[in-house]
């Protein structure tokens, strides 16, 4: 028994007996210790000395519970001698002693324990305060990837109705694609007992979302992973402004078509073979607009910016999913069609593409008309490396354009042997005229029932280094493109003038010297201005002077070149029309401008003798000019017989290698020293 006490009072637990009247009976060293009394005082104290908080109803129950045989743990607090309250845990139970009844009660301090308690029940609160209100959504799963919980936020994502939610996998609900690889990631998480960060597109109410979602798994004692919790923030905004800087940097911003920057990226895709298109091969296009510039020039960049999208809407029109248009900058486009197998197929793309061009653009008001020509280069047929490949595109586009504009062309090798890149003439070119490469070359104009030279067609020719002498065709198209040709314009009037005022300042009768003009040096440009300035210059008088332009000029219907052709005629300096029947035709402008002159395209005199039409087309042409009182001019005779037609159909004057070809001034003067003397069927035998 003694053995006992020992024992009760090692305990750390206050151990006690209280008889009926709950007056203590026997208290262990511990109950003295922690009560602060001494064991001599609490066996003349009761239970409800140190328990003020046991109420009536406790007292009740304990009362009773003395009379079942109880046993059970209850709590409450106790006050020490001091006056301090503290929590306690007592177990107790019902014994008999003699014949008497005792309440054995054994007492724990559980302050550090409800001290405990209460911080976990904060921090608790904490984290529950922190998940609810958290604008990140929240959820965790079971390893059979169904929703164990979500979070407020999370609830409301998903529609609201928890029922649904709670206890659901993602592919059960919501359901979807997203939800698939979300789901999928999930396993992931579990399998490999690691983290994983991703983000999710997904759609709602048609919108595009985009979240950030981070995983992590939950493991347990023995390391399994019982949980995963995923924390999805939503970056939609951040994802979007991503994709608008994407956007800015591979779309142009004015037709929202792919830039050069993106056409590069999804040909080098293509040629590595990891766009999924058929074999590795393709086409690629490069289309420049023709007369753009001359439009921007003339009415404006609002009107450009509009014709540039109407045409790169036309364009877009004109292919396939899967194929890529783009623009390069300026009228530049370019069109990449991949797993085209047939020249043909490439062909009709740009047949349609030029013919969807053609039809005419109402800008303002005011139909205009562009055109387009289009170079083809293939691949791997043409070359496997994109750079020459592009080069190789231009090459054909620029031969195109020699071949009169609105048309396509495919690469061929010759083009390269001839080194007629596009971007190689302009460089060059733009010293040109500096280095004094530019030269004229001067071709008669006679009058047909006297053969006398009336006059000479200045022609430009360039020498340049290293090459034979390169044609006006082959770089006047680039000079104007490139925004030279007023210069060089400028330069060709000057020579012109100045030569003919010298021929005319040694010979008794006057001859004209006729000057092709550009469109360009319409617009923008006081071309009037810098006329009078070069007649002053070099002494040359108006008369002669003549002036061709083209019947496009006429047709741009623009306020500018009206004013700029009435100051010329003016000035006595009415124009011609050169290259008279190919263009649009339309009759109207001949009498609404001063017009003085047509010169009959070569083209026409060419088969006139073989073709009936030709010369039905030539009458006509000749009867028109009769009547609107039109001098007219009959380009390209060659021979005796086309030049006896034109002088009985009406015809007066004409040009062509029948009476000279375009020659250096020096070789012109040599050979017309004498005009009157130089006779063409003396010379034509
Ligand atoms: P264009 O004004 O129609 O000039 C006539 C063209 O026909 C010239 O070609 C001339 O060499 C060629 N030609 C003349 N007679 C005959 C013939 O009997 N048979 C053949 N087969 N051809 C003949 P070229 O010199 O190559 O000039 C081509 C075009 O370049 C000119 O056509 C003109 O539009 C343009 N051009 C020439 N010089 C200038 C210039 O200084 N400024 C501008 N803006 N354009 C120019
Ligand atoms: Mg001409
Ligand atoms: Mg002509």
């Amino acid at each position: 028994m003694e053995l006992l006490e020992r024992a009760i009072n090692l305990s750390s637990d206050a151990i006690f007996l209280v008889d009926e009247q709950l007056r203590f009976a026997y208290v262990n060293d511990a109950a003295c210790r922690s009560l602060g009394y001494s064991r001599e005082e609490l066996l003349t104290m009761t239970l409800l000395d140190i328990d003020p908080a046991v109420s009536s109803e406790m007292l009740r129950r304990l009362e009773r519970r003395f009379d079942d045989s109880f046993t059970g743990i209850v709590e409450s607090r106790h006050r020490d001698r001091g006056g301090r309250v503290f929590p306690v845990e007592i177990s107790a139970t019902v014994a008999e002693h003699q014949g008497a009844r005792f309440g054995v009660c054994v007492v724990r301090d559980i302050t550090e324990r409800k001290r405990m308690e209460e911080r976990l029940r904060e921090r608790e609160q904490e984290f529950r305060t922190l998940v609810e209100n958290s604008p990140d959504t929240i959820a965790r799963y079971g390893p059979d990837c169904r929703r164990l919980y979500a979070n407020p936020r999370l609830v409301t994502d998903m529609g609201g109705d928890l029922a649904r939610i709670l206890g659901t996998t993602p592919s059960q609900f919501p359901g979807g694609a997203s939800a698939q690889e979300y789901e999928n990631m999930l396993r992931e998480v579990f399998e490999h007992k690691a983290p994983r960060n991703f983000e999710l597109h997904w759609q709602r109410g048609g919108q595009e979302h985009c979240t950030h979602v981070r995983m992590a798994p939950e493991f347990n004692q023995s390391g399994d992973v019982t949980h995963a919790l995923a924390v999805g923030r939503d970056i939609t905004e951040i994802d979007q402004y991503r994709r608008k800087i994407r956007h800015q940097a591979f779309y142009d911003s004015l037709t929202g078509l792919p830039n050069r920057a993106l056409l590069l990226e999804r040909i080098a895709r293509m040629v590595a073979g990891v766009s999924g298109h058929d074999a590795r091969r393709f086409g690629l296009m490069l289309l420049d607009l023709d007369n753009f510039k001359e439009i921007n020039d003339a009415l404006g960049h609002d009107a450009g910016d509009r014709v540039l999208c109407e045409a790169a809407a036309r364009m877009q029109a004109c292919v396939r999913e899967g194929d890529t248009v783009a623009r390069l900058g300026g009228d530049e486009f370019s069109v990449l069609l991949p797993g085209m197998r047939h020249g043909e197929d490439l062909a009709a793309v740009a047949d349609d593409i030029l013919l969807q061009l053609a039809k005419p653009f109402v800008i303002n008001g005011q139909e205009l008309f562009v055109t387009g020509s289009i170079g083809i280069a293939r691949y791997p047929g043409d070359s496997t490396e994109v750079g020459s490949l592009y080069k190789y595109a231009d090459s054909a586009m620029y031969h195109a354009k020699r071949l009169g504009r609105n048309n396509f062309q495919f690469y061929e090798k010759e083009l390269t042997v001839r080194s007629v890149s596009r971007m190689d003439i302009e460089a060059a070119l733009r010293k040109a005229q500096q280095n004094e490469e530019l030269v004229l070359y001067y071709q008669p104009q006679i009058e047909l029932t006297t053969r006398r030279v009336t006059g000479a067609e200045a022609l430009l020719r360039w020498r340049r280094p290293g090459h034979a002498l390169v044609m006006p065709n082959d770089f006047i198209p680039i000079a104007e493109d490139a925004g030279l040709i007023v210069d060089i314009g400028e330069w060709v009037l000057r020579t012109a003038c100045a030569t003919v005022a010298d021929w005319n300042r040694e010979r008794g009768q006057s001859i004209k010297v006729a000057v092709n003009l550009s469109t360009r040096q319409f617009v923008r440009h006081d071309l009037a201005g810098s006329i009078r300035r070069i007649l002053d210059e070099t002494g040359c008088k108006a008369e002669w002077l003549e002036l061709e332009i083209t019947e496009s000029l006429l047709l741009e219907d623009n306020s500018e070149v009206a004013a700029t052709l009435a100051a010329l005629k003016a000035m006595g300096l009415p124009v011609s029309i050169d290259d008279f029947g190919t263009g649009y035709s339309a009759l109207s402008y001949l009498h609404r401008f001063p017009v003085r002159q047509i010169k009959i395209d070569r083209s026409f005199v060419k088969d006139m003798l073989e073709q009936r039409d030709k010369r039905e087309l030539i009458k006509a042409m000749l009867s028109i000019a009769a009547a609107l009182e039109l001098e007219s001019v009959a380009e390209g005779v060659e021979t005796l017989e086309q030049a006896d037609y034109l002088l009985a159909h009406g015809c007066k004057l004409a040009q062509g290698y029948l009476f000279g070809k375009p020659m250096p001034r020096a070789v012109f003067e040599q050979s017309n020293g004498d005009a009157a003397d130089s006779d063409p069927r003396r010379r034509a035998r």
